[in-house]
This record gives C-alpha cells, sequence and structure tokens, in this order.
C-alpha cells in the first residue's frame, strides 16, 4: 500500500519495522532522532509561529517620529532593519538575531544623534559655566 506525503504528496516508502506509518514524506517531516543537534530548532521548525506584529518595527518607528527623524536616510535605515528583524521573528538563527540586533542599535544611535535640540543640552550648560568661570 503506497501512502503519500499530506503535505506536498509525494510517495512515502514503505514503512520499515515497527514505526508508526507516516503521514508526512521526510521532506516534509523530517524524523526528529536524525536531525543535527547543533542546529537551532527554531531555525528549522516548520510551524512558524503566527507573526503576532510583536511591535519592534513599530516602536522604532514612533520614537524616530517623536524625534523627528523618520524621513532621513538614518531613520530609514533603522526602520528596514527594524522590520528585517521583525519580519524573521521565529525564523532567525540566535547569532542572525544578535547581530541584526547590534546593527539596528547602531542605526538608531547614528539617526538620533543629529536630533536638533535634545542631546546636547546638557554640554551646552556645562560650555556657560566654563565660560562663566573663565571670565570671573
Ligand atoms: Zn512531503
Amino acid at each position: 500500500m503506497d501512502r503519500s506525503c499530506a503535505q506536498c504528496g509525494a510517495r512515502i516508502p514503505p514503512q520499515q519495522g515497527s514505526a508508526r506509518p507516516r503521514k508526512f514524506c521526510v521532506t516534509c517531516r523530517p524524523s526528529r532522532n536524525r536531525g543535527n543537534p547543533r542546529v537551532i530548532p527554531m531555525s528549522e521548525s516548520s510551524e512558524k509561529p503566527k507573526s503576532t506584529g510583536s511591535g519592534v518595527a513599530d516602536s522604532y518607528r514612533r520614537r524616530l517620529d517623536s524625534a523627528g527623524v523618520l524621513d532621513t536616510p538614518e531613520g530609514s535605515h533603522v526602520m528596514l532593519l527594524a522590520s528585517l528583524l521583525e519580519d524573521g521573528m521565529g525564523s532567525h538563527t540566535a547569532a542572525g538575531a544578535a547581530s541584526l540586533s547590534r546593527e539596528l542599535r547602531a542605526a538608531m544611535e547614528s539617526a538620533l544623534r543629529d536630533v536638533p535640540g535634545e542631546p546636547d543640552v546638557v554640554d551646552e550648560l556645562e560650555e556657560r559655566r566654563r565660560q562663566k568661570a573663565a571670565g570671573a
């Protein structure tokens, strides 16, 4: 009796031994005890978690928007990385996600660096204090 894969329709070879008959071919459902132990399970999982819209990209967009740099090249770069990270949730390798996160943080810092008004307030106060001290 021939079985065919419930997912791709490929013919499934006759079962050997007393194992339960397969519903899926080896390609669609790799044998669990034959997997490479070094492969991170989440990267080969066929049951990918549905994208719940984790809000990563959204939170970056809000932050960039409130800083007024959403339309800058740096802001666009941040959004690109943020959506890559969000789209790949659950399918990135751990190393891939980590390096993407680093890129994203660096891009965010660079995008916010030139925000007028915000970051230099402290320096400016210090500068005035120095000038006052020098003049006195
Ligand atoms: Zn199949």
